[in-house]
């Protein structure tokens, strides 16, 4: 394999901002320098993600409050989807709302059933400006939402109502991070 060629590969592991920290609740800004900075910014993001053993990871959870997020995650059928976008816009989300267990990097060891459209598009750009559109359906469209979301500043949290998220709001603050 080329050298370089794995996601991440050159990419640093950054601190994970936790819920209540950073800009995890702040409408990240629109990405208008496709240069250098932003390539390593991706490199980053999997870097940390895989770290993390994680699915997916938008900027504003390593503390970049820009719009782009970094996504390694698999779908109903157990078929791989790998890689970045730029200024995403969640053009269509339709299909059925399904429940389903979610989690996230910045609420460590917790997840709730979260509902969740079953397909959805995004259309955004490369780390070089190209334009690219991102089909998901099953648990990778529920990923594409959740981090469409992180973007906003919105978390699954937020998705949740009546016990399950009292409930997930009791974990929180039980837990050993929850500052
Ligand atoms: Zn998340």
């Amino acid at each position: 394999m080329r050298h370089g060629s794995i996601p991440g590969a050159r990419g640093r592991v950054r601190p994970l901002t936790l819920l209540g920290g950073g800009a995890l609740r702040e409408r990240c800004r629109e990405v208008t320098d496709f240069g250098p900075d932003l390539a390593s910014l991706v490199e980053d993001l999997f870097a940390t993600m895989y770290a993390a053993q994680g699915v997916g990871l938008a900027a504003n959870q390593i503390g970049e409050p820009l719009r782009v997020f970094v996504y390694d995650c698999p779908d109903d059928e157990d078929v791989r989807h790998l890689g970045h976008v730029v200024n995403p816009r969640l053009v269509e989300a339709d299909g059925v709302v399904i429940r389903g267990p979610e989690g996230c990097l910045s609420l460590p060891g917790l997840e709730a059933g979260t509902e969740r459209y079953d397909h959805v598009v995004v259309e955004g750009f490369t780390v070089t400006g190209e334009p690219v559109t991102v089909h998901g359906t099953g648990f990778f469209a529920r990923c594409l939402q959740h981090e469409c979301d992180h973007l906003e500043g919105r978390l699954y949290a937020d998705q949740l109502t009546g016990w399950r998220r009292r409930r997930l709001m009791r974990q929180v603050a039980r837990s050993s991070w929850c500052r």
